[in-house]
């Protein structure tokens, strides 16, 4: 057993470990055992050194509490994951990515998981199935870059991980790999100087990591970064908008900056999906926008990630921004900087066109690409006839 095992066979897995812990003051054993029973719980060393309170974003983040059981409106697979999935394990939805959902497992489990419906249970994440999963890979040229997720990646074995990696590589037209991994937070000893040596070999390999507070910035955590930043891993980080955890602008921006510290770039900020057992964690769409703008302007670009939206029913993400433009004509847009400051910038003197729905890179012909017919002006340009569809 390698030494990242052992730490993850410290962790706590059970109710009665945490009452141990906490006191049954804090964990009603017999009211959260249903919430217990209807999703995994674990709670790594280094998660569990990073709760200094009952009630804390920590706590909130990896305790079970009975609002879980409240199935308000939302559903089991509110992305419809499965509706774009062709072959176990694979979900594909964008022209040119895939998301390969490679584990089952989790160091520590997130009570607001969005695929909750499958993780921890290795049935619905079938490690024997990748065979259906590498031939739909190979045999769909253009996906050009592959997302693998599960569960955690990293909690795989460097042997099978290698063994993704060696598949992987031998698709020609599959130019990047992604992890997506929580495992820097929960489990910094994971990332091994085995691993880094290893994962050199089939680079380009990004990592977005997923930090949704600055206190999970730990030592041992800023270590595991840098280890995998000089092994040549760019670093992302996908942080979900939570209620009680980092609904702040104040904290968030002192976590974006933490992380661009510890040379992760910030990637994307999401709110919470609608999904059942979540709905406590949810905040109002105006709180993502509010962060935004507390961010934009007052700190680097650097620290300032894509607010999105993943579309409830599998449209894909949806990025959404806080209001700076206050007119736009064919003359000139005015609009607000970051401290509220109007300007003007004045349009070119140039016919305009807007592409329409489809690639925007297509032939005109195919692409529904008309003339804005604004004023004057555009009246005296030939009008073309607005395709429907693409
Ligand atoms: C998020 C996601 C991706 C990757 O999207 P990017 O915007 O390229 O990061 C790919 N497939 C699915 C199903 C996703 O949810």
């Amino acid at each position: 057993m390698s030494d990242w095992q052992k730490i993850l066979h410290e962790s706590i897995d059970s109710l009665d470990k945490l009452a141990t812990k906490f006191g049954t003051d804090a964990i009603d054993v017999d009211g959260l055992k249903p919430a217990f029973d209807n999703f995994q719980m674990r709670i790594t060393p280094a998660a569990l050194a990073q709760i200094k309170e009952v009630g804390d974003p920590m706590w909130n983040q990896y305790v079970p509490t009975v609002q879980e059981l409240d199935i308000v409106d939302g559903v089991i697979d509110s992305l419809d994951e499965d509706g774009d999935s062709p072959v176990p394990n694979i979900t594909h939805r964008y022209p040119d990515r895939a998301l390969f959902l490679v584990s089952p497992v989790c160091a520590s489990y997130c009570r607001f998981c969005t695929r909750r419906r499958k993780v921890g249970d290795p049935e619905k994440i079938p490690l024997n199935q990748y065979d259906s999963a590498f031939e739909y890979l190979a045999a769909h040229p253009e996906i050009r870059d592959v997302i693998l997720s599960g569960g955690d990646p990293m909690m795989l074995s460097d042997r099978r991980l290698e063994y993704i990696f060696q598949r992987l590589r031998a698709i020609p037209h599959i130019e990047i790999i992604r992890i997506g991994s929580r495992i820097t937070s929960h489990l910094p000893e994971r990332i091994t100087d085995e691993f880094c040596q290893m994962v050199r070999k089939y680079h380009p390999v990004y990592m977005n990591t997923h930090f949704n507070h600055p206190s999970e910035l730990t030592p041992a955590a800023v270590a595991a970064l840098s280890r995998l930043a000089d092994a040549g891993v760019p670093l992302g980080c996908q942080t979900v908008l939570l209620r009680g955890v980092n609904d702040d602008p104040q904290v968030m921006k002192e976590l974006m900056q933490k992380l661009l510290k510890a040379r992760v770039r910030p990637y994307y900020i999401y709110m919470a999906d609608q999904v059942a057992g979540g709905e406590h964690f949810r905040t109002q769409v105006e709180k993502g926008l509010e962060i935004v703008k507390a961010l934009r302007g007052w700190t680097s670009g650097l620290a300032v990630p894509h607010f999105v939206i993943d579309a409830p029913g599998g449209g894909g993400k949806v990025p959404l921004l806080p209001e700076y433009v206050e007119e736009i004509n064919e003359d000139e847009v005015v609009f607000r900087n970051y401290e509220g400051k109007r300007f003007v910038y004045k349009q070119p003197r140039q016919p305009i066109t807007v592409s329409g729905c489809g690639d925007p890179l297509a032939p005109a012909a195919q692409n529904d690409v008309v003339p804005i017919q604004i004023g004057k002006k555009a009246a005296a340009r030939p009008r073309r006839r607005r395709k429907t569809g693409s």
